[in-house]
């Protein structure tokens, strides 16, 4: 054996423990979650029919049993889509779609050329100045202002925000980071958010096309699975882990959202497998909801709520899994401080573990999908890790730079927590 052989070995050998999960099909799970085929896992291309499918089979292959004769709750929501690739040229320069700029959520249909019109910012403080700058016309111009005015227009006079309808465009300057969500409304007028280091200086003119269809029932689905308690089947741990994203912008502009949520997903799959193997069968039942539309505010898990497939008084307790794609500096545990008792258990288990620098607690929080089951009073915590990527809501959140930082520890601690909630 040379010494790079040993070296080698002793690598493999001290390094185990942290990788008693199964990095590889983790990884996979991203990948295939953030493919192409997938375009974002919403609204376009069927992407978000396409994930749910992939999710089914990986739980029918674990051996779960769906709740009821489906793995799929089925059900509607309005849904802005934008269905071709954006363009944009500012003086006849091409802007890149996705990186450089995206149509706004909810833009509608429009296309032409406009004259630029830089916003007044005096108009926000000075009376004069808001009625020359309300006074001239705004129908072929394409308004252009910084992201911070967006809240401050939306609180002017009706008469002013009319008039702002009026213009053939709105182009939103985002200072550091593309930034996009999903809409289930129209806006008035196109809108494109475009980064302002990609904005060249003094723009006279500009050339836009987007093409948006609203749809007001587009139908997406809920895949839950569950794996009987062998002692308690009546009491229910329950993990959840919304597997849409943003979608895409036409062909060529998609959201792999790998951090948010395939990590949360991916989780979510993991835990399914390891407590499908007869050695780790749960003493309660222990149910596994991977929910559409959150991004379309927390939609699924709001029909899941109202249209629960077993009460929701059997809940002995929810984790919710979003955004579990780094660790570097621990974790935050969303109403840590509303559960106490719970969060101190919590804590316990990481120090005994030794899994992760620190977990810190936040009060109650309506952002995911832990939220309508807390509002029904279900015992919940969301988990979501600190540090590392910052890449969020636009196209850089990629699997290739998700570093996954301390996903085994994660794992480690939630198999320790579910373990400990069934000995209570
Ligand atoms: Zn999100």
């Amino acid at each position: 054996m040379n010494q790079q052989t040993l070296l080698l070995l002793l690598f493999l050998i001290t390094s185990f423990p942290a990788r008693a999960q199964d990095m590889s099909r983790v990884r996979q799970t991203i990948d295939t979650l953030c493919s192409p085929t997938m375009h974002g896992r919403g609204y376009i291309f069927e992407g978000d029919t396409k994930a749910a499918s992939y999710i089914r089979a990986r739980f029918e292959a674990a051996g779960l049993q769906p709740i009821g004769f489906s793995y799929y709750q089925p059900f509607f929501l309005p849904v802005n889509r934008i269905t071709h690739t954006p363009q944009l040229q500012p003086d006849g320069k091409r802007l890149n779609p996705g990186t450089d700029f995206v149509a706004q959520a909810a833009s509608p249909s429009g296309q032409g050329k406009a004259k630029v019109l830089p916003l007044d910012t005096l108009i926000f403080t000075d009376a004069t100045a808001a009625s020359r700058f309300f006074n001239q016309d705004f129908q072929n111009k394409a308004l252009v202002y910084s992201r911070q005015h967006q809240p401050l227009l939306q609180k002017l006079p009706s008469a002013y925000q009319q008039q702002l309808q009026r213009a053939k465009a709105h182009i939103v300057l985002q200072p550091k980071a593309l930034m996009t969500s999903v809409a289930r409304q129209q806006s008035g007028a196109p809108v494109f958010e475009a980064l302002a280091t990609a904005w060249p200086n003094k723009v006279k003119k500009v050339k836009f096309d987007v093409t948006a269809n609203f749809e007001p029932a587009y139908q997406t689905q809920n895949v839950i699975a569950v794996i009987e308690g062998s002692i308690e089947p009546d009491s229910f741990l329950v993990f959840t882990a919304h597997y849409d994203h943003l979608g895409g912008q036409g062909k060529d502009v998609y959201f792999p959202g790998a951090n948010d949520n395939a990590s949360g997903t991916a989780m979510l799959l993991e835990l399914a497998a390891h407590y499908s193997k007869p050695e780790n069968k749960p003493a309660y039942s222990i149910a596994f909801m991977a929910f559409a539309a959150e991004e379309a505010g927390l939609v699924g898990s709001f029909f899941y709520t109202q249209n629960p497939l077993f009460p929701l008084s059997q809940i002995k307790f929810l984790v919710n899994l979003d955004l579990l794609g780094t660790g570097d500096d621990g974790l935050m545990a969303v109403n840590g401080s509303i559960h106490p008792e719970e969060f101190r258990l919590l804590t316990d288990l990481n120090k005994a573990g030794n899994y992760l620098p620190q977990i810190r607690s936040r009060g109650k929080a309506a952002n995911s999908d832990h939220y309508p089951f807390s509002e029904k009073g279900v015992p919940a915590f969301f988990f979501y890790t600190l540090g590392g990527t910052t890449a969020y809501h636009n196209v850089h959140d990629r699997p290739e730079q998700l570093p996954l930082t301390r996903f085994p520890e994660v794992f480690k601690l939630l198999t320790d927590f579910a373990a400990a909630l069934q000995t209570e």
